[in-house]
């Protein structure tokens, strides 16, 4: 098979290590994060010291050195000890390419324990990390529990083991065969990220905020407050330090659900997308709901946006944000006395719109695509208030 009809995938589970399996875990990332430091420092000072540049090959020398002299170091696996020093290396490498396009570029850091989560097996199935049973057997660690609570497909070729919040996950990283394209619907959409709602399409529909974000941050800031309230350096400030990243982490798993959904949602229904080209940067933090969803998940949204259609058969189209909003999607004349706080815009050509609905169909414009669909159709997309039933039955009945 050639290389095009395989794709890489990830699958994500929760570890469930007993006690003493859990040591060796943090051992091992402790090992992992002290070979990372010292691959650094070898490369900062031979540069600064003696002008010299070190190569991966070398630091490679160093992981082995490591292993064989470090009391215990060898509990940690020749394969993640290479992971390590190659992860030092990409840190380099990317420094070298920011630097060169200009872009802010920090010079690779030293790892301190909360800046340190995981450390990889590169070759899955050999001695480092095999499938024994239900089980999941890491050299160093042991014979560790695993919740399958999703079926893993195709071929596991490497893992990767992440220390989060308190919990152990293990990330798969599987080749899979590519999935066949999905049919074509012969429609386009624009999609605008708004401010009184989430997303609003050039159709029209709008995909409101859910309700549970708010929820969520206030559950965050309390349990900040407690955190704030706890005395430096005691069990207490521990736990609710623990408290505090698990709902962080719980916010970004729903955020990230969250986006999948509109993901799946958007290539089902349309053979174009088209967003507009914000940089992560450019999203300031502000006081409106659905940029501040989108703050941290624009970037995400657009990777797996782009990812999903790609292996859909579906195109997504970046356009230039400049003065979406403020263009008539008519006639193309810009809006005078417009601000955040004008909701429906209207203009001398005879349009009269929703305020983002205009600036979706001013984004699908700028696409370019050659569409015929008429803008005001029936929703077909989201309706995440009702179940995944009940919005089957409705899909079915439409179709
Ligand atoms: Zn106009």
């Amino acid at each position: 098979m050639s290389d095009s009809s395989k794709s890489v995938k990830v699958f994500k589970y929760r570890l469930y290590p007993s006690k003493a399996q859990e040591k060796n875990l943090l051992w091992v990332l402790e090992c992992a994060r002290h070979l990372y430091n010292m691959a650094l420092a070898e490369r900062k000072y031979a540069y600064q010291l003696e002008g010299r540049t070190v190569t991966l090959a070398d630091t490679e020398q160093l992981a082995k050195h490591y292993r064989a002299t470090f009391p215990y170091a060898d509990q940690m696996h020749s394969q993640t000890a290479q992971s390590v020093v190659k992860q030092v290396d990409e840190a380099y490498q990317s420094f070298f390419r920011r630097l060169k396009t200009g872009e802010k570029s920090g010079y690779p850091r030293f790892k301190s324990r909360n800046r340190f989560h995981s450390f990889e097996f590169k070759q899955f199935g050999k001695s480092g990390a095999f499938l024994d049973g239900k089980r999941l057997k890491l050299y160093g660690i042991g014979r560790v529990p695993v919740r399958w609570h999703r079926p893993l497909q195709g071929t596991i070729k490497t893992v990767r083991i992440m220390h989060s919040a308190g919990k152990w996950y293990a990330c798969f990283t599987c080749e899979v065969p590519t999935p066949e394209p999905l049919p074509k619907m012969g429609r386009v959409v624009g999609v605008d990220v708004g401010i009184a709602a989430l997303l609003t399409t050039s159709d029209g529909e709008k995909v409101e905020n859910p309700r549970w974000y708010r929820e969520a941050q206030a559950a965050l800031r309390r349990r900040q407050r407690k955190l704030a309230r706890a005395r430096r350096g005691s069990q207490n400030r521990r736990k609710r330090l623990l408290e505090v990243q698990r709902q962080h982490e719980h916010i970004a798993n729903q955020r990230r659900d969250y986006l999948n959904k509109l993901v799946y949602a958007l290539t089902l229904h349309y053979d174009g997308i088209a967003i507009e080209n914000l940089a992560i940067r450019n999203l300031v933090r502000n006081h409106h709901l659905s940029k501040r969803i989108l703050d941290a998940g624009w970037g995400y949204f657009k990777a797996r946006l782009t990812h999903k259609a790609a292996s859909a058969g579906r195109e997504v189209a970046l356009v230039d944000p400049a003065s979406t909003s403020k263009t008539c999607s008519n006639c193309g004349a810009l809006f005078q006395d417009f601000d955040l706080s004008t909701r429906w815009v209207t203009c001398a050509c005879g349009l009269s719109l929703d305020r983002d609905h205009n600036a979706a169909i001013a984004i699908l414009d700028r696409a370019g695509w050659v569409t015929s669909v008429s803008h005001n159709v029936a929703p077909l997309l989201f309706s995440h208030r009702g179940n995944g039933k009940r919005r089957r039955a409705a899909e079915a009945a439409r179709l």
